[in-house]
């Protein structure tokens, strides 16, 4: 069923940003990328994402603007009621949860998913961290704020939103486009027409409202 969310760049945010900005590198999962073609379309959707990030927030970087987003900065991950996710994502966040989350993590996070509706925060929040950093969605990517960390409950979108970082929206539509190739939409045309007419947007999911139970249940079951 279509939901009706808030579009990619007005998503919510927060992870383990690095003081330094570091370039971003392609992550790689061999085996499991063999194993799962999907895998390997979405990680390079990511890296795409992470570039366009990484440009624009050099830039503004360069303008003399400071970026506030640091580890353990992360009251965008509770602020933020909508979070858009896209059905590679989920998948992508099925498969990191059920086979990378070891240990108290996955306990905790088991239970997090468990009463993920009770929640005032992202399920995937543990400790102040995203406990799913490598499988964060696109969203949470994109959404970087400037000068100074956003107050508890604040969303800079709307109080200031000449803190928020802007996308180049050439290179988000590279990274949108490998989804694209996930649902079978391949070819220049076919893509760009895609891409135009927002056809992605019919398939996107709110993290927070997805029914996280069953995942939930399965990683206490399968505890490694
Ligand atoms: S500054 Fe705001 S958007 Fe950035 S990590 Fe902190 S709470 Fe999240
Ligand atoms: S997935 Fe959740 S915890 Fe992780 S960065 Fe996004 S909102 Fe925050």
């Amino acid at each position: 069923m279509k939901q009706e969310v808030k579009p990619v760049h007005s998503m919510s945010s927060r992870r383990e940003k690095n003081l330094d900005l570091i370039r971003p590198k392609r992550l790689r999962f061999p085996e499991d990328e063999r194993e799962n073609e999907w895998l390997g379309i979405l990680l390079d959707a990511y890296y795409l994402g992470d570039k366009c990030v990484f440009e624009g927030i050099s830039k503004r970087i360069k303008r003399g603007e400071q970026l506030a987003c640091k580890k353990g900065c992360s009251s965008c991950c509770s602020t933020h009621s909508t979070i858009p996710a896209y059905p590679l994502e989920i998948i992508g966040i099925y498969w990191y949860t059920d086979t990378k989350i070891k240990g108290e993590t996955r306990v905790r996070l088991a239970q997090n998913l468990i009463s993920y509706n009770q929640l005032n925060q992202c399920p995937f929040l543990i400790g102040g961290a995203c406990s799913i950093h490598p499988m964060r969605p696109l969203a949470c990517r994109f959404f970087n704020v400037f000068n100074s960390p956003c107050a508890p409950g604040e969303d800079p979108f709307y109080s200031r939103r000449k803190d928020v970082l802007t996308p180049n929206e050439q290179e988000k539509q590279k990274a949108l486009s490998k989804y694209l190739h996930f649902h079978g939409i391949r070819g220049k045309k076919a893509v760009k027409v895609a891409l135009k007419t927002d056809i992605l947007n019919n398939y996107v999911k709110n993290l927070r409202e997805i029914d996280w139970k069953n995942l939930g249940i399965r990683l206490n079951l399968r505890l490694i």
